[in-house]
């Protein structure tokens, strides 16, 4: 974290939840000024978070306006919604669900014309960090991003490091292991522009539960974190957003 940069956590429902968790966090999530705080929602349920006190957002978007595209839905509609952030390539979807590097960095520049914030998903496998490349292939996945859509990317997005091998675990990165790789996703961006890279938030993901988070989220280059299993918990998710 950095007095420049406005905290900022993402909770990842991924495929769980109901419409008693929604009204769960509805009532009992509290408001928090000085964080940045998103629920990302099945997109079935984000019509049912009317007058949230926090931020919604979608784990998955089309990178196509409209048309024959079963089962896939569009930025207009989550935008209808009152959805300001979509989760773009996450590791579960670039692994069981075809998204390359290429399909993630449309995906990225479909959210940004459309208005919308993306939280763009970058991080290695465990053969990946066990064979030293860490640093090679995250910038390979920030690469394909700045390629499609310009150095404006950086501006316009949150970026989230999660480790392959942290997500869903419980085998957290050491607040070292991440802050490494924070440091180094920031230098590499602000070759392409040095002040967007001063300002952009930087997220970690990876089994951050209501007992760690602090450690991390104090690391200089981490400003918050993507939180899948324990943001189904509202005290969990609280605790977490509150150290942040
Ligand atoms: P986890 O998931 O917190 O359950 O490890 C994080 C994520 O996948 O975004």
């Amino acid at each position: 974290s950095n007095n420049n940069r406005k905290p900022f956590v993402a909770g990842n429902w991924k495929m769980n939840g109901n419409k008693a968790l929604v009204s769960d966090f509805l009532s009992n999530l509290p408001a928090n000024n000085s964080v940045d705080v998103v629920i990302c929602p099945p997109s079935l349920y984000l019509s049912n978070f009317d007058n949230a006190a926090f931020a919604l957002g979608a784990q998955n978007v089309s990178e196509y306006a409209s048309g024959a595209h079963t089962g896939e839905t569009s930025l207009a509609m989550l935008s209808e919604l009152g959805c300001t952030y979509v989760i773009v390539g996450h590791s579960e979807r670039r692994e069981n669900h075809g998204e390359s590097n290429d399909i993630v960095a449309s995906k990225v520049k479909a959210v940004i014309e459309a208005g919308l914030t993306p939280i763009l998903c970058i991080g290695e496998p465990l053969e990946v960090r066990e064979s030293g490349g860490v640093f090679d292939y995250v910038k390979a996945q920030l690469d394909a991003v700045a390629n499609e859509c310009g150095k404006q990317y950086i501006s316009q997005s949150v970026i989230a490091y999660e480790p392959i091998w942290a997500i869903g675990t419980g085998k957290t990165a050491s607040p070292e292991q991440a802050q490494e790789v924070h440091a180094f996703i920031r230098q590499e961006l602000s070759k392409l522009d040095a002040n967007a890279a001063q300002s952009v938030r930087l997220l970690y993901g990876g089994s951050v539960n209501a007992g760690n988070a602090h450690e991390l989220f104090v690391q200089e280059d981490i400003d918050g974190g993507l939180i899948g299993g324990a943001s189904l918990k509202v005290q969990d998710f609280t605790t977490i957003c509150q150290a942040a």
